[in-house]
């Protein structure tokens, strides 16, 4: 898969202690499902699932929380980018789920947004 390095306006919001940032920035080798100018998708250290694949934007946001109208499009593009995933990875017709952690109660553990997507088996609902 091609490796887009970071342009100048992507590195300044880079955030040097988050993994996140470090993977966007090619630091950390993952497993690499797609890359786009804006975001990336990878296969998740410690799948919960056959599919587990992870789709972050390359700008550091903390989360859901705190993105912005600003935000709007990229949100948009991350969305679409989880069934494209869905799509490569073969789990689009058998279905599939997208999940965004926020905070302590919503179990986020890397403060970088993240979408989850999910499939290749029944998953539960609802969420323990
Ligand atoms: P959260 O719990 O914040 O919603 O999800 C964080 C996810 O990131 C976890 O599923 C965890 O396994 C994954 N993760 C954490 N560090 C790394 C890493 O260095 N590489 C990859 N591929 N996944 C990671
Ligand atoms: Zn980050």
């Amino acid at each position: 898969m091609k490796h887009h390095p970071p342009s100048a306006s992507e590195a300044k919001q880079m955030d040097t202690t988050c993994i996140f940032c470090k993977i966007a920035a090619g630091q950390i080798p993952v497993k690499t499902v797609l890359e786009e100018p804006d975001l990336v998708a990878f296969h998740d250290l410690n799948a919960q699932a056959p599919v587990h694949v992870l789709v972050i934007p390359r700008e550091h946001i903390a989360n859901l929380a705190a993105a912005t109208s600003e935000h709007e499009g990229l949100l948009g593009r991350l969305l679409l980018a989880a069934s494209l995933v869905a799509a490569e990875t073969g789990v689009r017709d058998s279905g599939f789920r997208v999940v965004i952690n926020a905070g302590p109660d919503g179990g986020q553990s890397v403060d970088h947004l993240h979408l989850h997507v999910l499939g290749g088996r029944s998953l539960g609902w609802p969420p323990g």
